[in-house]
């Protein structure tokens, strides 16, 4: 099943950290790729790096056109879900959408997204209906939809790991 992230609305310089993060969540939780509207090269260059180091196939692509992807998206018989305070409590939905057993296209925004999103998306979705961020709605709804599991995921490819310790830091470095 393949699981991307559309990030939305990125404000340049003000959201690179933020919308940098979501990049490095959504690989880290489970997802194997991210689109990123009209977002700077470099924001794609530091999620590709630590994805060169820390392993894995995660992709990052750049769009201008996200309606296209989206169009794209339903067109190849995907679902999509919009991540927002304004829709379906997440316990709610998340049995139904892991039963579609389809790719799913999983929408966060920045500021406020466009109205037309919460009509062409499948799931509006809302973890928990106070505002917080992008980062944390996307962390949960990976979470639960993966119910963890993503968690103990092995990275291929790696050239440098975490070795689990109680107290320090542990690292395998693959020269
Ligand atoms: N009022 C906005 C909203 O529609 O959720 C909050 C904007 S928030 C700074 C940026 C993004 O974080 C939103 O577009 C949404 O994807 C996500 N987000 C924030 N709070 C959320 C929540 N409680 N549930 C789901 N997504 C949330």
């Amino acid at each position: 099943m393949n699981i991307c992230v559309l990030r939305l609305g990125h404000r340049l310089v003000r959201d690179d950290r933020i919308t940098t993060h979501v990049g490095l969540v959504a690989r880290a939780f489970g997802a194997n790729k991210i689109f990123i509207a009209n977002c700077e090269q470099r924001i794609k260059e530091s999620i590709d790096n630590v994805s060169k180091m820390w392993g894995g196939d995660f992709t990052v692509e750049l769009i201008n056109d996200w309606r296209s992807v989206i169009k794209e998206w339903k067109k190849s018989g995907g679902i999509i879900v919009h991540l927002t305070m304004y829709g379906i409590h997440v316990d709610e939905v998340i049995e139904k959408i892991k039963n579609y057993k389809k790719d799913l296209l999983i929408i966060v925004g920045a500021e406020k997204v466009p109205g037309e999103i919460f009509k062409i998306s499948d799931f509006n979705v809302a973890i928990g209906h106070q505002p917080h961020s992008e980062v944390a709605a996307l962390a949960i709804f990976l979470d639960r939809f993966f119910r963890g599991e993503e968690l103990k995921r092995v990275f291929n490819k790696y050239k440098i790991r975490v070795i689990p310790s109680e107290r320090g830091k542990k690292l395998e470095v693959i020269k």
